[in-house]
């Protein structure tokens, strides 16, 4: 596999994702090169937070009102 920035080789590697509440461990492949990170548990976790983070504002601002 190929970094898709720069065509570079990439390591298939074992990252840690560290939240508030929680830190989970997951694979991904990192450029050598760049540094450039290719997972889409990565996209899919920082969707999912996001959602969750609006969430919890919207539900604390209708409580507040
Ligand atoms: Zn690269």
């Amino acid at each position: 596999m190929n970094c898709p920035k720069c065509n570079g080789l990439m390591m298939y590697e074992k990252f840690m994702d560290m939240a508030e509440t929680s830190s989970f461990y997951f694979y991904g492949w990192r450029c050598v090169f760049c540094g450039n990170v290719v997972d889409s548990i990565i996209m899919a976790n920082r969707l999912n937070a996001g959602r969750q983070n609006n969430e919890v504002k919207r539900r604390r601002l209708k409580k507040a009102g």
